[in-house]
């Protein structure tokens, strides 16, 4: 679908997968007005195939948009393009376990111009690919690092913004999370560099206390992290199960602290692609510990497994979120 100043979206198209020609001056290529999203198509019990949560990825698209000078795409239009493209060819919407179609939304700037200002036509599209389950093997634990050098975010930067520009920034962190030894990087607030924010490509949970008078806290949503929809259906599962939830800061002392005397017994990581994904050792520059025995936990897998009964249509769908084609 195209985006043109003063005549809006036009010219929707069903096309095969192929390589895009750009111009050398393509303003997506200089000023990065690029912006994306993920989700899943789940096949259901009787074999029909349903989308979890597109509303809210379509909404959180809008919000990107506005931080990036760019159009905002109606919530039915974005819903309608990842429908017509799972509709194709159900066949290619893996069945079993955890598998799903991941589906790719993303808009671009396709002026050409070497001027730094909004461009003034754009391009939406959707492609997809089928994900087998993250964890072939079993859910396995990440070790994270937790970066001190380098920032994500910056109050009243883009990191509540889901744009191309928030990753390309990150790898640097990264590879510096691996040159350490972890899977993964955990980002720190700019100020004052000592806020948990999220990990790479997930939010972060941390579970206080056990059994069923446990307390889930994810950091707060300050403008500086991106709200996960996994993060948001997860605050709804917990308080379903009767956990007692919450949204607060936590320092990466509390974290080492809650570890060292237990009072923090679980801690995990939550976005579309994993799911949930525990976390069992934390590094940093200022030395390294365990989370809990450094295994998976017990209610961190009770989520995932609640989280994923909805998503492949084994539990019931109670706050609406599974999305039927076509409707
Ligand atoms: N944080 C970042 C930086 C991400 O890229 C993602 C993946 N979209 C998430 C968190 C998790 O978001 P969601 O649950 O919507 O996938």
């Amino acid at each position: 679908i195209q985006w043109t100043e003063g005549r809006g979206w036009h010219d929707a198209r069903l096309q095969p997968y192929a390589p895009l020609q750009l111009d050398p001056a393509n303003m997506t290529l200089h000023y990065a007005q690029s912006i994306f999203e993920g989700l899943k198509a789940y096949r259901q019990p009787d074999g029909s195939v349903k989308v979890f949560r597109p509303d809210a990825n379509a909404r959180r698209f809008q919000r990107s948009a506005r931080r990036m000078a760019m159009p905002e795409l109606p919530v039915e239009t974005f819903i309608e393009a990842c429908d017509l493209l799972v509709t194709q060819d159900k066949a290619w919407v893996p069945g079993g376990g955890e598998a799903s179609l991941y589906l790719r939304p993303f808009m671009f700037a396709t002026e050409v111009g070497l001027g730094v200002r909004p461009a003034n036509q754009y391009t939406f599209m959707v492609i997809a690919s089928p994900a087998a389950s993250y964890f072939p093997g079993g859910v396995k634990p990440v070790s994270v690092w937790l970066s001190e050098e380098y920032v994500r975010a910056a109050p009243g930067g883009t990191g509540e913004a889901k744009c191309a520009g928030n990753y390309a920034a990150s790898l640097v962190a990264q590879a510096e999370a691996a040159e350490q030894g972890c899977d993964q990087v955990v980002w720190l607030d700019a100020v004052e560099r000592r806020y948990i924010e999220e990990m790479g490509g997930m939010n972060l949970y941390f579970v206080h206390g056990s059994g069923a008078d446990a307390r889930i806290v994810t950091p707060e949503l300050t403008g500086t992290l991106l709200p996960g929809i996994t993060r948001d259906s997860l605050l709804r599962i917990a308080a379903d199960l009767g956990y007692e939830t919450g949204e607060t800061r936590i320092t990466t002392d509390e974290w080492r602290a809650g570890n060292a005397d237990g009072s923090i017994s679980e801690v995990f990581a939550c976005g579309t692609a994993a799911v949930i994904t525990p976390v069992g050792e934390v590094k940093s520059a200022r030395g390294e510990w365990k989370v809990g025995d450094g295994g998976a936990g017990e209610i961190t897998m009770r989520l995932r497994e609640a989280l994923l009964a909805i998503q492949t249509g084994q539990a019931e769908d109670k706050h609406g979120w599974m999305h039927t084609l076509g409707s």
